[in-house]
């Protein structure tokens, strides 16, 4: 099996072997890479699906996909004519990128901040790592001594539980982080093409912050090459490089993310005569009332775009900062709770959403699916399996797989038509 995301199933498949799910494998999988390599790929499948909810331009290809997939199965004609499709994969002339491209990057770049880039580095080198030090491998078994014996992340390594506890000995906020991240996304020349336009306006500091937003904001307009190339020109006059290396860019975002936001919507309105259309907006298109897998988390977002109140409190939440920074933890936290891909499955068997049973006993008002379950059956929507809300996290992973075997026969059949077969 590939590594992969798929965009009609919202499956993520996994070409390892089966562990029994832990949230903090989203939430810190760093601490976990070298006991459980699998979740460097697990991670990138992950921030593919994120960025599919958060993209209008991606969402739109998955709706082309099911109006073609629809259209199939009713009169058995194959054709995969999503006119987005072209533009997707088809390089810009100017700037040498493809929107595909783009996403790929983006999720590249996530991924490597995520994982820490100096620790997939060392892996890589086989250069020994904290995991090795005797001092670490000591504070993790004292770290244990202090844990309750019915605590989950007993069963861990110890160098692990220091990981999870302290963090790594050599945290990379100290370091040269972009000089890292530059050497990995160099080694594919096409993924690495977005960062390192955005590199050279900016310098290397500022373009770990302006990055993200810029190709998060591209993603969420018609022509997002095009939206990439007028955002970095807009914003040359904005910032100036800086030289300070030791910035915390958690903090980065968080201070910045508004004032960014706001300039890349003036350049789209200016430039483009548009607004940012979020994949959120294209789930409520009526042609995707019938998507199973879509109709699910449609009503998760439809939810906690509302006012809600928590403890007499009234709260609202933006998505955009929270998807667009997927490397804040706080921003993880959030999503591994709320945007969980209905099924990941490994060469011996699967997680769903509900793999980690824990969640309600550790928060229980953060338990969406339940919110989600109540809804649809206080608005009298049946649980009928093909076409309106699961009844069930088992029940929304069975849709998932269904809605991959139609997407794979749908594909083999266009194959089939393209070569005349
Ligand atoms: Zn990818």
């Amino acid at each position: 099996m590939d590594n992969r995301f798929d965009r009609q199933s919202f499956s993520i498949g996994i070409d390892a072997g089966h562990v029994p799910f832990d949230i903090l494998f989203i939430q810190a999988p760093a601490a976990f890479l070298e006991d459980f390599p699998f979740l460097q790929y697990y991670i990138h499948e992950l921030l593919h699906f994120w960025q599919t909810l958060s993209s209008g331009y991606l969402m739109n290809l998955a709706l082309g996909e099911w109006i073609n997939l629809n259209k199939f199965e009713k009169t058995g004609i194959a054709v995969n004519d999503v006119g987005l499709m072209e533009q997707f994969t088809r390089p810009d002339p100017k700037l040498g990128f493809s929107v595909a491209d783009l996403s790929e990057s983006l999720c590249r770049f996530w991924e490597l901040h995520i994982l820490n880039p100096e620790q997939l580095i060392n892996l890589k080198n086989r250069i020994p790592s904290d995991h090795d030090r005797e001092e670490y491998i000591a504070k993790g078994n004292e770290i244990l001594k202090t844990l309750t014996l019915d605590n989950p992340i007993r069963k861990y390594s110890p160098a692990i539980l220091a990981k999870l506890t302290c963090g790594s000995l050599t945290p990379y906020k100290s370091r040269d982080f972009d000089e890292l991240l530059f050497e990995h996304l160099k080694e594919n020349d096409q993924y690495f093409l977005p960062f390192a336009i955005v590199r050279a306006a900016f310098g290397s500091t500022l373009a770990t912050v302006l990055f993200p937003i810029i190709g998060y904001f591209a993603l969420q307009t018609k022509h997002p090459i095009s939206f990439f190339r007028e955002a970095v020109n807009g914003l040359i006059p904005k910032y100036k490089p800086v030289s300070e290396h030791k910035i915390n860019v958690n903090d980065f975002w968080r201070t910045n993310f508004k004032e960014i936001h706001e300039e890349c919507c003036r350049i789209n309105l200016s430039h483009f005569g548009s607004v940012f259309t979020p994949g959120w907006d294209v789930l409520r298109s009526r042609d995707l009332e019938t998507q199973p897998i879509c109709n699910f988390y449609r009503t998760i977002l439809h939810f906690i775009r509302q006012d809600y109140y928590l403890q007499g409190k009234l709260f609202h939440m933006d998505l955009d900062p929270i998807f667009s920074i997927p490397g804040d933890p706080d921003n993880r936290t959030v999503l591994s709770f709320m945007f969980r891909p209905p099924i990941t499955i490994f060469n011996n068997g699967f997680w769903t959403v509900e793999s980690a049973g824990d969640i309600k006993k550790l928060i229980p008002f953060f338990d969406i699916y339940e919110m989600v379950r109540f809804k649809s059956e206080e608005q009298g929507i049946s649980a009928d399996e093909d076409n309106t809300m699961s009844s069930s996290n088992e029940k929304l992973a069975q849709s998932s797989k269904l809605m991959l075997q139609r997407v794979s026969t749908f594909r083999e059949a266009c194959t089939l038509r393209k070569f005349n077969l």
